[in-house]
């Protein structure tokens, strides 16, 4: 019996042998307290690999998202983010219960923003309007397929920000697969964002954790919100261990992941079954099944046949690669997909 491939998420990784190694010797201390030097190695060591001034570990990345929002936005204020946004599909209306603002939203191409299409939905002062105050962007775009923003694209948006008085929030929690897909550098988006939320559980492999990056100031209330929304943590250097550990050995191996989406969304848009596939630019694979077919049951067909993926939608299926996907999984699954 050969393994399961599965390919419902990046976030099924489990830590491996050396990152385990890592967790077990950390040097930990109550977080609570600032006293846990692997979480506050983690905080300034990613602050510094993104130019930003302070970090910030939170259990996950709702809540880094979700505090980053609260610390740039007020009650009554509206945000802007395209409608496949992740901060508003996946946490749960959180922007509306935790800051108590409403959402414009915008329709990218692939879920990617543009100043044409922000420029028009920003408010200007009327006793009507809610005030917009924060733009989010997501890089990369999970439900657009993991399509990608380069930083000539954030350049314009971050400008349009800057002369409305804006803030501009990153989701990046796939940062590092659209970094190592555009050959941007991480040092060059701290001028650009007031914040950026960075995923360490996602393809870098941790079991737990993301990071909120921003300036001094903002860091300082982001920990106290993290406290009230319950995320402040005692010994979480075990797991800071875990990132710290991703971050060194972790990051450029993407560049496989990207590799293997590829070979499946190649053999796939080949397949009968298969009408089209949203363009490949990171780990993200989305397909969208023919009419005859359902995706729902195409998916339990290849469950049963060991390869795990999920549907986004009544006619699309999504494939994710990541660190446990190995090449003769690959292999095994591109066999599959031909034979079905
Ligand atoms: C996974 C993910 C998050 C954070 O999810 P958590 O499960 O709360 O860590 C945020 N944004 C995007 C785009 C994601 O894919």
């Amino acid at each position: 019996m050969q393994e399961k491939v599965d390919f419902r998420s990046d976030t099924v990784t489990r830590p491996t042998a050396g990152m385990l190694d890592a967790m077990m010797h950390a040097k930990i201390g109550d977080d609570v307290f600032g006293e846990d030097e692997t979480v506050n190695e983690l905080e300034s060591k990613l602050a510094a690999i993104f130019q930003m001034e302070a970090g910030l570990f939170c259990p996950s990345g709702t809540m880094t998202n979700q505090i980053a929002i609260k610390c740039f936005t007020q009650p009554m204020d509206e945000v802007i983010c395209d409608q496949t946004s992740h901060v508003y599909r996946y946490e749960g209306g959180g922007i509306a219960y935790n800051s108590l603002a409403s959402v414009r939203l915008l329709y990218g191409e692939r879920g990617i923003l543009t100043p044409q299409l922000i420029a028009p939905e920003i408010n200007e002062e009327n006793i009507h309007y809610p005030n917009t105050s924060l733009v989010v962007l997501e890089n990369t775009v999970n439900k657009g397929g993991g399509a990608c923003y380069t930083l000539d694209q954030i350049n314009p948006i971050a400008e349009l920000c800057s002369t409305e008085g804006l803030k501009l929030h990153l989701d990046g929690a796939r940062i590092f697969n659209a970094l190592i897909a555009t050959g941007d550098a991480a040092s060059d988006y701290g001028q650009y964002f007031d914040g950026i939320s960075v995923c360490l559980s996602k393809g870098l492999g941790a079991p737990v954790g993301s990071v909120f990056l921003s300036d001094q100031a903002t860091i300082k209330r982001a920990r106290k919100l993290r406290k009230v929304f319950g995320g402040g943590m005692r010994q979480a250097g075990f797991l800071a261990a875990a990132g710290i550990y991703a971050l060194d050995n972790h990051v450029d191996r993407l560049a496989i992941d990207h590799q293997h989406a590829k070979a499946l969304a190649d053999t796939l848009s080949a397949c009968n079954y298969i009408e089209s596939v949203m363009p490949v630019e990171t780990n993200i694979v989305i397909v969208k099944v023919t009419a005859s077919r359902n995706a729902t049951e195409l998916v339990r067909t290849l469950a049963d046949k060991g390869i795990l993926c999920n549907t986004t939608g009544p006619d699309t299926i999504r494939f994710v690669t990541h660190l446990d996907v190995s090449s003769t999984m690959i292999d095994q699954a591109i066999a599959v997909f031909r034979e079905l």
